[in-house]
């Protein structure tokens, strides 16, 4: 794209992809390499899951879910640990390593098909994009969420690459997983992120496509820099 038309985009750099690829590690780094705030899509969506659950919300009750969405105050605050997810404030209270179990994930990815969970939320990522400097990370924020966004990407990998992935940071937690069955989650998440009628995950088509198996973060981060600064063409 021509210097002058990406003058007239937003600043901000939207990384979307499957879970389990390394989109949050490759966000933070290439937040921290340009100064920009993180945004994490995907904790939002676990904070409605979490919720949602925790008040035993049905969700085919359109009224109960819309009183659980207008209560809804979600505060994404930078972690106190360089690595560390983002910690997560819901009504006050921090909620962040609940949201972050594979079971959360898949509430998450329930919720995520909702309407109105994804009105909710992409109006309040809007808001926090708005003045720019964001690099937003999830499944539409290239397609739906900043479609005016300066410098998109997506980030892909075979599913046993990104299980594999997966594993690790989890033990490194110190979780048990059963790698079989998160295999399992995996494919279910992807089948129902893909196939969802709103918003479904998919590649914008000015997106640049980049498959992490065979490279660490750093080198995933360094291409996608390379990328915004102009040394390399999409
Ligand atoms: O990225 P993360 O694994 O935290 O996302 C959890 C779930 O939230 C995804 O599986 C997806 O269903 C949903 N999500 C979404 N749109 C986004 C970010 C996440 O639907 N922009």
């Amino acid at each position: 794209m021509m210097g002058e038309q990406r003058e007239k985009k937003l600043k901000v750099v939207t990384i979307d992809g499957p879970s389990g690829g390394g989109k949050s590690t490759v966000s933070r780094k290439v937040a921290a390499a340009l100064g920009y705030t993180y945004l994490d899509t995907g904790a939002m969506y676990r904070v409605v899951g979490f919720q949602c659950k925790r008040a035993g919300i049905d969700l085919t009750d359109a009224a109960a879910l819309s009183g659980l969405l207008e209560q809804l105050e979600i505060r994404l605050l930078p972690p106190l640990h360089e690595g560390d997810d983002v910690r997560v404030l819901l009504n006050g209270e921090e909620i962040s390593a609940a949201i972050r179990s594979p079971e959360a994930g898949m509430l998450a990815s329930q919720v995520s098909a909702l309407p109105a969970v994804r009105a909710k939320l992409t109006a309040l990522q809007q808001e926090m994009g708005q003045a720019g400097g964001i690099v937003a990370e999830g499944r539409d924020t290239g397609t739906v969420v900043f479609p005016d966004a300066a410098w998109k990407f997506y980030l892909d990998a075979p599913p046993e690459e990104r299980c594999r992935r997966r594993v690790a940071q989890l033990r490194a937690k110190g979780q048990q997983v059963n790698e079989q069955a998160l295999l399992a989650q995996i494919i279910q998440r992807d089948k129902q992120d893909c196939e969802r009628t709103v918003a479904p995950l998919r590649m914008a088509e000015d997106a640049v496509l980049i498959d992490s198996s065979n490279l660490s973060a750093e080198e995933v981060a360094e291409k996608m820099l390379a990328v915004i600064q102009g040394l390399e063409h999409c």
